[in-house]
């Protein structure tokens, strides 16, 4: 699996370097396709990729056309820093992929990843039958498979096609607004706390990274803290998924419709660093919620968030005096005192919720 590794990193790396060429001298874009056309020719000349199963190298040409796809998106969005598409050192290069488990037409699996040895083992092509454990019964038809390598050990990630769930209607909405003393309040008043393991963890991080950079460049002290710092990320980057996965699952069971900030227009509304670093954090729960939404047919609508902290719920009256403290709400017009962060959802939600009667309340609408 080091080898396949090695060799399909050897690939990008050389397929970047074709594009380039190809359009640095003759100005022409080589697509996916182009590339992998050349594979039989390339097994000619580098026998060892012979030891590699077909999808996988095609696969790794399809990763590099993905890369060149979001650089370009990118630029035509105007991002300041498109980011080319670099070159992968070994520490960027992690997994291989088997983009066929399943044979449509005889109605079973493929070669790739089928569970043999009552489930003990999985078949990886041109590999072998690798012991696994498996975590949990892989559900749906199973798609795809990746091999990941992740601070020394191995996962087999397989994609599986799940029939959809849809959850009994509650009756029930919900605005949710985010912050950085709270991971988020809900107009139901409720609080959702950041998890205390999570900040302890990141201290446990800080620890580690200040004995790396103690340690001598090259050396094998410095390695060994090199793997720990990845172990600790690693720990914090479940930890954190898994507290998403349970809140946003929560949520998703509680309530049909589910209003949130549009992060993309927050960040221009309210520039602050401490929010634009958590955001990144926000981001990929709203992804997880936005999954399990459309799982269970539910509503998930990203509101403009402009002015939803500054406005009384109760009169509209919108103005900054309203906001008497960080957490305290006193609209100055009509005295409606309440928390500020419990007022700001539920304008949040009150933006959604014209929207869904139109009718263009589908999850990912953006209002
Ligand atoms: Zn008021």
């Amino acid at each position: 699996m080091f080898e396949t590794l090695r060799l399909t990193r050897m690939l990008y790396n050389a397929g970047l370097e074709q594009r380039r060429e190809a359009y640095r001298k003759h100005g022409k874009t080589l697509s996916a396709y182009d590339q992998q056309r050349e594979l039989t020719a390339l097994k000619d000349a580098c026998p060892e990729y012979g030891g590699v199963y077909s999808h996988v190298l095609q696969d790794v040409f399809d990763r590099l056309d993905r890369a060149y796809k979001s650089f370009f998106s990118r630029v035509k969005k105007g991002a300041k820093r498109a980011g080319f598409p670099r070159f992968k050192p070994r520490q960027r290069w992690d997994s291989f992929k088997f983009k066929q488990c399943w044979d449509n037409k005889k109605g079973d699996w493929t070669a790739c990843g089928k569970p043999v040895d009552e489930g003990r083992r999985i078949n990886i092509p041109k590999i072998g039958a690798v012991k696994i454990k498996l975590h949990r019964p892989l559900e749906g038809k199973p798609k795809s498979l990746q091999i990941i390598h992740d601070c020394g050990q191995w996962f087999a990630a397989y994609v599986c096609e799940v029939p959809l769930a849809p959850l009994p209607a509650t009756g029930s909405a919900v605005g949710v607004d985010v912050g950085t003393t709270w991971f988020a309040i809900t107009s139901d008043g409720e609080f959702v706390e950041n998890p205390r393991y999570l900040k302890n963890g990141l201290k446990n991080l800080r620890v580690q990274q200040r004995t790396v950079s103690r340690r001598k460049k090259g050396s094998n002290r410095r390695r060994k803290a090199v793997q720990q710092v990845a172990k600790a990320h690693r720990k914090i980057r479940r930890q954190r998924a898994d507290f998403h996965h349970k809140t946003a699952r929560r949520l998703v069971n509680e309530h049909d419709l589910i209003a949130h900030e549009d992060l993309k227009v927050s960040n221009m509304v309210k520039s602050n660093l401490a929010r634009s670093i958590s955001d990144v954090g926000w981001a990929s729960f709203f992804e997880i919620l936005n999954a399990k939404a459309a799982s269970a047919g539910r509503s998930v609508i990203a509101v403009n968030p402009a002015y939803t902290s500054q406005t009384c719920r109760i009169c509209g009256h919108v103005g900054k005096e309203n906001r008497v403290s960080q957490s305290r709400f006193l609209c100055a017009q009509c005295g409606h005192a309440e928390n500020a962060d419990v007022n700001a959802a539920h304008n949040i939600l009150g933006r959604a919720v014209p929207s869904a009667l139109n009718g263009s309340g589908v999850s990912h609408a953006v209002v």
